[in-house]
């Protein structure tokens, strides 16, 4: 056993192991099947089929993180898009689970797990991204139901998705306190979207709200509380991004150290240049403390240590970044090759850059830190 793993109990180092052969053998080939930016199904499927949606995602439980980290971790470092797909589902899922009454977790948990329905998570607005508690979709009582108006931008599997979590303002003027988060079918009256072309093949686009109806029942939580449904979420899926970027970060290192030990230059391999060698040590150092800030927030969650939000933002900002850092590292010493079109490292690079971004940007993370430790020292508000 390498020391890398050391930590875990040897059922979650099977689990990883799991992961990273299905992505490798059986999701990647499906991934590449499917059409750049739109939802792929059949990949969707599999990713239920072998059971890797059902893992994390059951009605009456909550999402084991650390779990849901060693997935991610595993999938990302041989099919992102797999990832993605495994990350989406449980992201637009995860409201409905902690706080959805019954009936919709009912009917739409089993078809999320089963890889039938396809979730999204609708919180950014073209005026609301980094300042969520700014969103302004309204959803206004009308009769037994609520009737949303407005538009959501850069939602992930929009507008593809079959079910979708969507925060609304319930109380004008009162921030985040007047925020409610609905479950919203996508064949819903009045509900429309389309795709945005991205730099990753990242399924994502805009949707728009033109009085959709939605019944009382679909509210997730209390009126005026869904700011912390959403927050309770993120806490939850913010190490899990910093697992993927893990994932990321590991095959980079991997192909860049088979390519200096191969490459020769100057009648020797790169990696005889220590220029080359100690990049690459560097870059191997900050992938293992990034992945032991990963498995850390996710083990305080896993413990009950909640909210763990500082410990999530820590594990987000150094795994994302450190993983672009590994990717741009990987190509240097690979040269020119890296760049051409369907290299591993051109198609890493474009998608790992998204994480520093989406589930708050490493800004947001820092400040997220540095609150607490003025508040702790006594000094914030
Ligand atoms: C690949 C991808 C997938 C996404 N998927 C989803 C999804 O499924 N659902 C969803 O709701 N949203 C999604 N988003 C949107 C994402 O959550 C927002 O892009 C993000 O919250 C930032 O908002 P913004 O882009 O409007 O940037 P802004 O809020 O305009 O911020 C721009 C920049 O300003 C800086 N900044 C912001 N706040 C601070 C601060 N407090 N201190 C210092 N600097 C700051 C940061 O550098 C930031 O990048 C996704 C985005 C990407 C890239």
């Amino acid at each position: 056993m390498s020391a890398t793993y050391a930590h875990l109990t040897a059922a979650h180092r099977d689990l990883l192991a799991r992961s990273e052969t299905l992505a490798r053998d059986i999701l990647a080939p499906i991934a590449r099947r499917g059409e750049p930016g739109k939802v792929n199904r059949e990949l969707v499927a599999a990713l239920s089929a072998h059971g890797l949606v059902p893992e994390v995602l059951e009605a009456g439980r909550e999402v084991p993180a650390l779990t849901l980290c060693l997935v991610r971790e595993g999938l990302a470092r041989y099919s992102t898009q797999a990832e993605t797909a495994f990350a989406l589902q449980g992201l637009g899922a995860h409201p409905i689970l902690i706080a959805g009454r019954s009936e919709v977790v009912d009917v739409w948990i089993p078809r999320v797990a089963s890889g039938e329905a396809v979730a999204g998570f609708a919180l950014t607005e073209p005026d609301a991204g980094s300042d969520v508690a700014a969103l302004g979709l309204a959803a206004e009582p009308d009769g037994g139901r609520f009737r949303l108006s407005g538009e959501k931008v850069f939602i992930s599997n929009a507008p593809d998705a079959d079910i979708y979590t969507v925060f609304a303002r319930t109380s004008a003027g009162a921030g985040a306190r007047g925020i409610t988060a609905f479950a919203v079918p996508r064949d819903s009256p009045g509900l429309s979207g389309e795709s945005i072309p991205f730099i990753a093949d990242h399924p994502i686009g805009r949707l728009r709200f033109d009085g959709v109806p939605v019944p009382a029942d679909h509210v997730l939580g209390e009126v005026d509380h869904g700011f912390g449904v959403a927050m309770r979420t993120l806490d939850l899926f913010r190490p899990s991004v910093g697992a993927c970027a893990v994932g990321m970060a590991q095959a980079a290192l991997d192909a860049a150290v088979a390519h200096a030990a191969e490459r020769q230059a100057f009648g020797k391999p790169l990696s005889a240049l220590q220029g080359v060698s100690h990049q690459l040590a560097d870059v191997a150092t900050r992938v293992q403390a990034s992945r032991l800030l990963v498995h850390s927030a996710a083990g305080a969650h896993d413990a009950g240590i909640t909210p763990n939000t500082e410990a999530a933002a820590m594990a987000k900002l150094f795994a994302t970044e450190t993983a672009m850092l590994a990717i741009d590292v990987a190509i240097q010493v690979h040269g020119a090759r890296a760049l051409e079109r369907g290299h591993l490292l051109e198609h890493l690079y474009r998608d790992v850059r998204g994480t520093r971004i989406y589930e708050g940007a490493s800004e947001v993370q820092r400040e997220i830190i540095a609150r607490q430790l003025f508040r702790r020292a006594g000094r914030g508000s």
